[in-house]
C-alpha cells in the first residue's frame, strides 16, 4: 500500500493536475458556484482525489447556497483532520484529509443551518472524487 504521507512534492505534482495541486497542496481555494458538485445531489461517497479515502456522503450534504459542497459532518470524525487556519488575517479552521495531508476546505460552526450539526464542511469539489453508490 502506498503511505501518502511519505509521496514527495515533486511527486503529488505528477500525480495530481496543476489546479488539484494548488488547491490540495497548496490550500488553495477553486472559485465559488463553478465546481463539479456544488449543487450534487446524486446518492454517494466522496474520496480524497489525492488518495482516495472515503471522506464525505451525500446523507450529510446539503444545500448552503455558499458556492461550495457543504456537508454538515464527515463521514468519519477520523478521517479528517481539523486545525486553526490564521491566513487571510481571521482565525478559520483547516480541513484536511487524515490519510494524506491533502488541504479539503474549512469548517465554520454556527451560522445557523437547520441541520444536526450545525457545522457547514465547505469543501473544494476539486478535492473529491464522488463515487455513485447507495449509502446506508
Ligand atoms: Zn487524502
Amino acid at each position: 500500500m502506498t503511505d501518502f504521507k511519505l509521496i514527495t512534492d515533486a511527486q503529488w505534482r505528477e500525480r495530481l493536475s496543476a489546479e488539484e495541486y494548488r488547491v490540495l497542496r497548496q490550500a488553495g481555494t477553486e472559485a465559488p458556484h463553478v465546481g463539479e458538485y456544488t449543487d450534487t445531489t446524486t446518492e454517494g461517497v466522496y474520496s480524497c482525489k489525492a488518495c482516495g479515502t472515503e471522506l464525505f456522503r451525500s446523507t450529510e450534504k446539503f444545500e448552503s447556497h455558499c458556492g461550495w459542497p457543504s456537508f454538515f459532518s464527515p463521514k468519519d470524525t477520523d478521517t479528517v483532520i481539523e486545525r486553526d487556519d490564521y491566513s487571510l488575517g481571521m482565525k478559520r479552521t483547516e480541513v484536511l484529509c487524515a490519510s494524506c495531508g491533502s488541504h479539503l476546505g474549512h469548517v465554520f460552526a454556527g451560522e445557523g443551518y437547520n441541520t444536526p450539526t450545525d457545522l457547514r464542511y465547505c469543501i473544494n469539489s476539486i478535492s473529491l472524487s464522488l463515487e455513485e453508490k447507495p449509502v446506508e
